[in-house]
């Protein structure tokens, strides 16, 4: 099988979206492909890149993979409140191994149909297994404003909100490096979490209007909350006791403080204590939900968009004026912060 034929076979889809009256005017195939955003309408645009090694275990479920790769793509548009449109594939293979590929299409497809949202192109080589997509979303204008949810229009005094859960797909990630030990009924959901995380798309939409400002978090909070800060020049404050709660898996660890030094695990295991935890949560990563800012008058504004959405939000912390990042507990004592966020260069 030759290049073309890999692309004829897994990634050009029947009518792939063009022709009709959605916005791709032509999909794969040509040298380009045409996007006819409605009138009125900003186009947004991200890309991700997936490189194996790095983002993902050599032998992860290509089907996941294929999930994940236009998931962490459709969560940046969730952040900015974007309606995803279409998206390319740039993809690098070692070989051509097609129950492999026919895997991985699935999976993308999968997600690619539940949010409307077209492949219409890309580029096929041989290389190490590397993914990169780049999403194509529409936001409308208001009077000629954009209506895209920024990361610079937190104001002090907002509340800080975060969707979903946090730290499950760190928990995941650990256990699989064998670095925490989690039985079976545990490991299960959070590797979900981590190999098929859920882009927030509804949400995104459904806060235009509402929230001041929002990001999605692939770096884990803190990290990725700074970012708002510092593009809004304010600081906050977060609630660890009420992030915390955010972990999944939390409530079935809670009452079993030894969890995580059990037998026939590795000798790197290390309990998962409750600072532990709190890292996951707070600095995890691979989370993919988002972190959003919103005035205390939006609160019932923002409770019907997370409604609408039918996905959980939780109120955790406050923007301040002061700069920085401030940590407290649920009695607002102050809790040291002991990790930082991740960053691929640090
Ligand atoms: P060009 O030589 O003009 O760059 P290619 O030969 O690389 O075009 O690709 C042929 C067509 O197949 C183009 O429309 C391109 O967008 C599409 N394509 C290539 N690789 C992929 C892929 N992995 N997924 C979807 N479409 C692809
Ligand atoms: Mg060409």
């Amino acid at each position: 099988m030759g290049e073309f034929e890999l692309i004829e076979r897994f990634f050009k889809r029947p009518g792939a979206g063009a022709g009709g009256s959605g916005p791709v005017s032509l999909g794969v195939g040509d040298d380009c492909a045409l996007l006819q955003p409605q009138p009125g309408t900003q186009l947004a645009i991200s890309s991700d890149m997936l490189v194996v090694g790095r983002h993902f275990f050599a032998d992860v479920d290509p089907a996941a993979l294929g999930h994940k790769a236009l998931a962490v793509n459709l969560s940046d548009l969730a952040a900015c409140g974007a309606r995803p449109l279409a998206f390319t594939l740039a993809l690098a293979l070692p070989e051509i191994n097609e129950p492999w590929l026919a895997a991985f299409s699935s999976g993308l497809f999968a997600l690619a149909d539940a949010h409307g949202c077209a492949l219409i192109g890309g580029d096929t080589t041989r290389g190490p297994l590397n993914i990169c997509i780049t999403v194509f979303g529409e936001v409308p204008c208001v009077n000629g404003r954009s209506q895209a949810l920024l990361r610079s229009g937190a104001q002090a005094g907002d509340d800080l909100y975060v969707s979903g859960n946090l730290g499950d797909a760190r928990l995941a990630l650990e256990a699989l490096r064998g670095t925490a030990a989690l039985e079976a009924r545990l490991l299960l959901p959070a590797r979900a979490r981590l190999e098929r995380p859920t882009p927030r798309v509804a949400l995104g939409q459904a806060l235009r209007g509402v929230a001041s400002a929002a990001i999605d978090i692939s770096d884990g909070l803190l990290g990725d909350l700074s970012h708002v800060l510092t593009a809004s020049g304010v600081g906050a404050t977060v609630n660890t006791d009420a992030a915390l709660k955010l972990l999944a898996a939390q409530s079935l660890i809670a009452h079993r403080p030894n969890l995580g030094s059990g037998t026939g695990a590795s000798t790197t295991t290390v309990p998962l204590s409750k600072q532990r935890l709190l890292e996951f949560v707070l600095a995890g990563g691979d989370d993919y939900e988002l972190a959003f800012t919103a005035p205390p008058q939006a609160r019932a504004a923002v409770q019907a968009a997370a409604a609408a959405a039918q996905t959980a939000v939780a109120h955790i912390g406050q923007i301040d004026a002061a700069l920085g990042l401030r940590l407290i507990d649920a009695e607002g004592r102050v809790v040291a912060r002991q990790f930082r966020s991740f960053d691929h260069f640090k």
